[in-house]
């Protein structure tokens, strides 16, 4: 279930990467109609995109190509650090009721793939059902 987990999202990622690089400009920006008609239009660089209501529009602009690629680019920066170390994650650890000399408590690793990795794979589509 991992390696078909982590294919699956990093499927997603290059999916989701592809559509926005190939997206007309990076950033996008909202323009409001003045006609109390409470469309708005969604605009790159160079030219308007779409005319839809107001609250779709900065909607559609606050997941522009930059915003998505910033996203994929921190999910893969996490996945890289929540990685699969001889079936348990390499950075997620429990602490356990046994205590150092100075109180501090032990940590048992956590397995693999942990909480991170799951909700990171979830954000891109993927379900405990999934083969
Ligand atoms: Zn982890």
């Amino acid at each position: 279930m991992t390696a078909a987990m982590l294919a699956f999202t990093h499927a997603a990622m290059d999916a989701a990467q592809r559509i926005a690089e190939a997206a007309s400009g990076n950033e996008w920006l909202v323009a409001a109609d003045n006609d109390g008609s409470g469309n708005a239009w969604v605009m790159n660089e160079d030219m308007h995109l779409l005319e839809t209501e107001e609250p779709t529009a900065r909607h559609i602009a606050r997941h522009d190509p930059a915003a998505v690629l910033r996203r994929i680019a921190a999910d893969r920066r996490l996945l890289e650090l929540h990685a699969d170390d001889y079936g348990f994650c390499a950075v997620c650890a429990r602490a356990t009721e046994e205590t150092n000399s100075l109180g501090h408590a032990f940590h048992d690793s956590l397995p693999y793939p942990c909480t991170t990795a799951r909700l990171i794979a979830e954000g891109y589509g993927w379900t405990e059902e999934m083969p």
